[in-house]
């Protein structure tokens, strides 16, 4: 991992081979029919090669620099592809795509044929539609989808979008408070993220995801139903208390639905599908269907009601190190065995609590970091805990952590403890290689905000828990740091420090038995708030 790290900020590429052979000249680019500059070009063959890295930044994509692996990597929203030098074939989002000819490189400069900046996916990933007429890059900007409103009031809130063709979507709600709307082969017009904050909708992101557009819903704690609906020719996310009809649909509905109009779903249910009386109440807000559904352009999957029986919370807990791989060892301690003990304490008062609940290992085994993550991710955990025992060479540090992974660390400290964790990489059999490394970096983080949540719980709940006896600091002990064994979750993830073992007073603490029951019970207290806080548990 150390070396993957140097290469990766290593700026300058070696001097590959020369290429005197070559025309040198210039592409102009044209952004909506304007001319906005060039980009240094060579001929050869009829194929015309573009300097990958100014092109790429010139039309809205980053570009990093491997110099060992003579490789460079370019990524857009949702597009990743890695070029390498001498080699037609390139690796886009996991796939090989094989250009015209291969990549070149001259001096610390590499060229790849134009074709590559004229794949579909690249376009979609920066938003452009991009062509190559007559020698010269031609860039449009294209969109079929724009949030265009937001209503805010004392009844519902609503997003509201326009779309420039006949458009789809699907709904998924992965815990009781997020909805998350996806829209395949639609074309946003920008990313957004927006915090709300109103009664029923806190914040809403809108993301480009390759082909899809993905919008993700963080409901108001006072919503208690949603839907998606299409109407005169715009669509609507609204979120309520209980969804009134709209008032443009009262009349009609008082018209077309019997006296005795049914409240329950059931009897929604059973009415025919494509009559007019069923259309108008479909308006109405039933809690099985939205009005969209029965509109012929829409496929509009089923609103929910937020009260309804829903699976149990899965955690995924998992004890730090094992087998081969001890943690910190201080004084014939080894961490390995306090995270075991702790873990398994925590797995059964989470297993008692109603939780559904795995753990990562429940004995003196080594399993890689990866692996780790893999398990949370089939398991479909809803939250991981990684438990840990925190090392320093300052005998004098201690106190209890929390931490959620980011990219950026709180501070040094708080990076030197991720590269300790990190460290258990070194003990890993299969050796990982680059293009896991850039799968793995390209891992989704939408789940920081909600790692940070459940870190304030847990540390909370283990501050308030008696019998401990390890310091938890009033502000620094919810830290962020950038941990491996994180990175791939896809869910919330935290990671606890529970003590240092490398002092005197938390090793003597979290040696016994006693201590590593109140541990586990504050840890578990954290979870259960969060979880009571989030809807999973009344
Ligand atoms: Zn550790």
């Amino acid at each position: 991992m150390r070396q993957l790290f140097r290469a990766c900020c290593v700026g300058l590429l070696l001097l590959f081979s020369a290429l005197a052979s070559y025309a040198q000249n210039q592409v102009p680019v044209f952004v909506s029919g304007k001319k906005q500059g060039h980009v240094s070009a060579l001929t050869k063959n009829g194929i015309t090669y573009v300097d990958l890295q100014k092109t790429a930044r010139k039309l809205g994509a980053s570009v990093e620099l491997f110099a060992r692996s003579k490789q460079m990597k370019i990524t857009a929203r949702g597009f990743y592809a890695i070029l390498t030098a001498h080699l037609p074939e390139i690796i886009q989002n996991a796939q090989t795509v094989v250009l015209p000819a291969p990549v070149l490189a001259e001096g610390s400069s590499m060229y790849t044929p134009v074709e590559f900046f004229l794949l579909p996916q690249f376009g979609q990933a920066v938003g452009k539609e991009i062509s190559f007429v007559n020698g010269a890059l031609e860039v449009e900007r294209p969109f079929d989808f724009a949030r265009t409103d937001t209503l805010t009031g004392p009844e519902q809130d609503q997003l509201v979008f326009s779309s420039r063709k006949k458009i789809t979507w699907t709904t998924a709600s992965p815990n009781p408070h997020t909805v998350v709307v996806t829209f395949p082969g639609v074309t946003i017009k920008r990313d957004e993220h927006l915090r709300l904050k109103t009664n029923f909708i806190s914040a809403v992101s809108i993301a480009q995801e390759r082909s899809d557009a993905i919008m993700r819903v963080v409901l108001g704690k006072k919503a208690g139903q949603w839907k998606m609906e299409e109407e005169d020719g715009k669509i609507y996310f609204r979120a309520g208390k209980t969804l009134a009809p709209a008032p443009a649909t009262k009349a009609e509905v008082a018209q077309s639905t019997p006296v005795s109009a049914p409240e329950s779903k059931d009897d929604f249910e059973e009415m025919p599908a494509q009559t007019p009386s069923a259309t108008a109440v479909m308006k109405t807000a039933t809690p099985v269907m939205s009005a969209a559904a029965q509109t012929p352009v829409m496929k509009a999957a089923p609103q929910a009601t937020i009260s309804e029986a829903r699976k149990k919370m899965r955690i995924m807990v998992d004890p730090g190190h094992g087998g081969k791989d001890p943690g910190a060892v201080r004084s014939r301690v080894r961490e390995k065995e306090l995270n075991l003990a702790v873990s398994k304490e925590l797995y059964k008062l989470l297993q008692k609590g109603g939780f559904e609940v795995k753990i990562t290992r429940d004995n003196d085994t080594f399993i890689a970091l990866s692996d780790r993550s893999k398990k949370a991710n089939t398991f479909k955990a809803d939250l991981f805990v990684s438990i840990h025992t925190n090392a320093s060479k300052n005998k004098n540090a201690n106190g209890f952590e929390v931490y959620f992974r980011s990219e950026k660390a709180t501070d040094k400290e708080a990076a030197e403890t991720a590269a300790l964790e990190n460290e258990a990489m070194q003990y890993e059999e299969v050796h990982y290689n680059f293009v896991d490394a850039l799968l793995q970096s390209l891992a989704k983080n939408e789940y920081i905000n909600e790692s940070s949540k459940v870190a304030g719980y847990v540390r909370n709940a283990v501050y308030k828990q008696p019998g401990i006896g390890i310091a938890v600091s009033q502000n620094n002990s919810v830290r962020q740091a950038n941990f491996y064994v994180l990175k791939g979750v896809q869910s919330p993830a935290i990671l606890i420090e529970m003590g240092y073992i490398s002092s005197n007073k938390d090793r003597g603490r979290l040696t016994q038995s006693a201590v590593q029951k109140r541990m586990a019970q504050g840890i578990y207290d954290g979870i259960r708030n969060y979880a009571k806080n989030e809807g999973w548990i009344k």
